[in-house]
């Protein structure tokens, strides 16, 4: 068995990094490239890899990667990494040449997260994968850019059982142990069609939805007593980002539309601010019979939260030598949580740098990430 992994031990971590880079697997593409490489990879080394393909909205061939140390039902630790990558500008000629300078590794996803992916890889083969006591497996998923849809699908064909799992993501190897939800709505207000210059043969869907969005924002000023300590800023937000309405300067509006975004704090109901809406939407109809609006959740990705006493958030605090802190972007730990994980967001790189031209990880962090991981799965594996 130790003779067939040696060859791939040999590979080091950038190598590795540059060959992930080099596949293009820009969200909108299929995974598949990638994805069979990770296969072959982990094959060599031992594991039994389970492959979810599907084929999604855009006709593209989209994969999950399950691959298990050993067949039993319920993982001990899994790594989690997203294989997928935001769009790059084509002028950004080292955007799929991984590329070193001054102790940085530059390349579209080499921060975010291929990074963590070459480092599981470099932890997995610097153990005997045959030795362990646990079962440990790596999931590389499809589509997280576009809203954790492949760790999604994971966790609704429940594909798989796990006592903890570690999310790549860039968090400069912080431990971190929380990050709010992620909510979208659509409202439309509607109103009645009429000359600008006969108002009463009409009813303005602007004037409607300026009132209700005066009272969505009283909303918003009441969550910000819903508290939690750690956020920021500590308490649930909300945003109206687009709106929309009208057809020209001299008619009374017929409809009016804008968009709701809401980020939730753990343990805050996330239907919350859809009956504080529905609740301001009643009453306006009290004082206008006829008020007529609606709105459409069409996204409302969970909140997380791992208490700060989990065994594997104090592992990596003491191996990182960084106490946990949270996040405020949307990651595929919420998901893992359905499956049964306490869930971490750690990785190399800085979220700061990622989705930009430019976009590096600091090659020591890269190898302190890797070595991080190996020390992860023997404590959480090497054990009856
Ligand atoms: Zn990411």
């Amino acid at each position: 068995m130790k003779s067939a992994v040696r060859p791939a031990a040999r590979m080091t971590i950038t190598q590795t990094l540059s060959d992930l880079v080099a596949f293009d697997s820009v969200s909108s593409r299929s995974n598949a490239g990638i994805i069979s490489y990770l296969e072959r990879r982990c094959t060599k080394l031992g594991f039994k890899v389970d492959t979810f393909p599907h084929i999604d909205a855009g006709g593209a061939e989209k994969i999950n990667l399950v691959a298990r140390s050993s067949p039993e039902s319920e993982i001990e630790l899994a790594l989690v990494g997203h294989t997928d990558t935001v769009p790059y500008d084509p002028d950004w000629n080292e955007a799929l040449h991984l590329t070193e300078r001054e102790g940085k590794l530059f390349g579209r996803g080499a921060c975010d997260t291929k990074a963590f992916i070459a480092a599981a890889l470099m932890a997995v083969e610097s153990i005997e994968l045959s030795e362990l006591e646990k079962p440990l497996a790596l999931v590389f998923t499809c589509d997280e850019e576009i809203g954790c849809l492949g760790a999604k699908r994971l966790a609704d064909a429940r594909a798989f059982t796990a006592r903890h799992a570690i999310v790549g993501e860039p968090t400069s190897l912080q431990p971190m142990r929380a990050g709010k939800g992620y909510c979208l709505a659509q409202a439309s207000v509607r109103g009645r069609e009429a000359h600008s210059a006969y108002p009463q043969l009409g009813a303005s869907a602007i004037f409607r939805a300026a009132r209700l969005i005066e009272k969505i924002e009283s909303i918003a000023e009441q969550l910000k007593n819903d508290l939690r300590e750690n956020f920021d800023p500590p308490y649930t937000t909300l945003n109206i980002g687009l709106i929309n309405g009208g057809s020209a300067k001299n008619i009374i509006p017929g409809e009016c539309r804008f968009t709701l975004e809401w980020r939730t704090v753990p343990g805050q109901n996330a239907d919350r601010v859809p009956h504080a809406i529905d609740r301001a939407i009643a009453e306006q109809r009290s004082a206008d019979a006829d008020f007529d609006a609606e709105i459409q959740v069409e996204r409302a990705d969970d909140s997380f939260e791992t208490p700060t006493e989990s065994r594997l958030v104090q592992f990596l605090e003491q191996a990182s030598g960084k106490s946990s802190g949270t996040v405020a972007f949307g990651t595929e730990a919420p998901s893992m949580i359905a499956l049964g994980a306490e869930a971490v967001v750690f990785g190399p790189g800085d979220i700061r740098v990622a989705h930009r031209t430019g976009e590096f990880v600091p090659l020591d962090e890269l190898n302190k990430c890797g070595e991080i991981l190996r020390q992860t799965i023997q404590e959480f594996c090497s054990r009856p």
